[in-house]
Formats: C-alpha cells, sequence, structure tokens
C-alpha cells in the first residue's frame, strides 16, 4: 500500500509527496508546461499522463542497461512511487546534434553534428537562467565531490550510447538531453525524469521536431509529438 502524504515540494511540471514509508516518496506529473525559465506556462491535456509514462519507459530501460535510477514504479496515469534522493542541483545535459542554448551561445548552426558529443553542467536555478558551470565551480561550492562528479558524467554518457540506439532504431534522433542526479545509500542515482520536455527528439528522415520546441517555438501538436514518439518506440499509451 502507498498512501499519498503531505507535499514536499512543487516543481514546474511534477510536485512530489511523501508516503508512510520515508525513503520512497510520489511523483506526480501534471499538465503544466513552462518555457523560459517558468516565464511562460500552459496546459497542455494529456501532458501529464504521456511524460508519467514515457518516464517509467526511459526508466525501466535505463536500469535493464546499467543506469541506477530512482524510479520504483507506476501508480497511476500521472504517478509514480520513486526513490527520495538527495538532489545534486546540477543539470547535466550531452548534445549529439546542435540545438538550443549551444548555437546561440557558441553562433554554430541548428543541426551541426557533434562528434564526440559534447557534455556540459549547469547550475539549477531558474532565476539565475541556470548557468553554465564547470568542475571547478562544483568543487569550489561544494555541490558534489570529485567522484560524484565523474560518476554524473560516466552515467550521462551511458544513457547516450543506451537511448541514441534505441531512439534511432524507432527512426529518430536524439538531439541532446538534460539529466539530474541524486544520492541514495552513498550512491549517485538518475533522478528527476527523461521525457520529451527535457530532450530533442527529432525525425530521422525529416527532423522533424517532436519534443518540447513545439511548444517553445510555438509549433503546434505538442502532445501529438510526444505520442509519435512514444508509439515509435513500442510504447502503448
Ligand atoms: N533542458 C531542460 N531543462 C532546462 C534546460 C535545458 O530540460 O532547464 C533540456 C532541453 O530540453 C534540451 C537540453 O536540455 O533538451 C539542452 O537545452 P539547451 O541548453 O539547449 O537550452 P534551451 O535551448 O532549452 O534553453
Amino acid at each position: 500500500m502507498t498512501t499519498k502524504g503531505k507535499q514536499l515540494y512543487a516543481g514546474k511540471a511534477k510536485s512530489v509527496y511523501e508516503t508512510e514509508h520515508p525513503g520512497q516518496m510520489i511523483m506526480l506529473f501534471r499538465n503544466d508546461t513552462s518555457a523560459f525559465d517558468g516565464e511562460r506556462v500552459e496546459q497542455l491535456a494529456r501532458k501529464g499522463m504521456v511524460n508519467n509514462k514515457f518516464n517509467a519507459f526511459i526508466m525501466q530501460k535505463l536500469e535493464q542497461g546499467g543506469v541506477p535510477t530512482h524510479f520504483i514504479r507506476l501508480l497511476s496515469d500521472q504517478e509514480s512511487l520513486v526513490k527520495r534522493l538527495d538532489m545534486i542541483p546540477i543539470e547535466c545535459v550531452v548534445r549529439n546534434i546542435a540545438a538550443g542554448s549551444i548555437c546561440r551561445r557558441l553562433g554554430i548552426t541548428e543541426g551541426l553534428a557533434l562528434n564526440p558529443p559534447t557534455f556540459e553542467f549547469f547550475m539549477k536555478n531558474d532565476a539565475l537562467h541556470d548557468p553554465m558551470i564547470n568542475d571547478s565551480h562544483i568543487r569550489a561550492f561544494g555541490w558534489a565531490s570529485e567522484a560524484e562528479v565523474a560518476r554524473m558524467r560516466e552515467l550521462t554518457f551511458k544513457v547516450n550510447m543506451l537511448l541514441k540506439k534505441m531512439f534511432l532504431d524507432a527512426g529518430l534522433l536524439l538531439v541532446d538531453y538534460k539529466l539530474e542526479f541524486g544520492r541514495y545509500q552513498g550512491q549517485v542515482v538518475l533522478g528527476d525524469e527523461f521525457s520529451p520536455d527535457g530532450c530533442r527528439l527529432w525525425d530521422a528522415q525529416t527532423r522533424k521536431k517532436l519534443d518540447k520546441d513545439r511548444f517553445r517555438q510555438n509549433l503546434g501538436g505538442v502532445i501529438e509529438g510526444y505520442e509519435e514518439v512514444a508509439r515509435r518506440i513500442g510504447m502503448e499509451i
């Protein structure tokens, strides 16, 4: 039995609740969709359900591939039971193809293949617009140890190896993605979520965007894009 207790935290798209087990919590995927560090927020029907199921599917794939994750099990259409991590306030981004902030920052054209893929750390702070940081900031401010930094990088690249292939087999390019990690019983564990809200996925033939850029760029058909990805990777939603 899992009962939903007090709300612990509400983020831009998810809320988390206590359970009777101190090491576990319930993650509720809401329909809220935000962009530009929370400056624009809209409700998109079905998004909570699609992202919850998408995340469950990916987290299970990653576990099978040897990446420790916080995911325990699905509880309902919009809720999952997860391990309660001590989150590290850092975003890890790997890019296989240039898009988004790297194009703005370095003046490069969207679509450029990045080989080998790039790895970046960002500080998780909307008020500061998630500034880019490096290992030395993480060490100097005591956000994570050297071993934890190395493990986050290792696991983030392992995710690339596992998911790039899975998506390509479904006719999709994994352009980039953001991961967040936390500590659980002394181990670095993947937390937060993996969904089209936090990665970029393009059709491999046409390069049609099927991720949150449809929302950011007002392209329409946002959830239809997410559902197309889900169908192609063999999910039932
Ligand atoms: N991303 C995210 N949350 C953030 C920032 C980025 O999930 O706060 C994801 C984003 O969806 C993309 C990748 O991380 O898949 C790289 O994002 P980028 O640095 O290009 O920033 P953006 O263009 O989204 O501002």
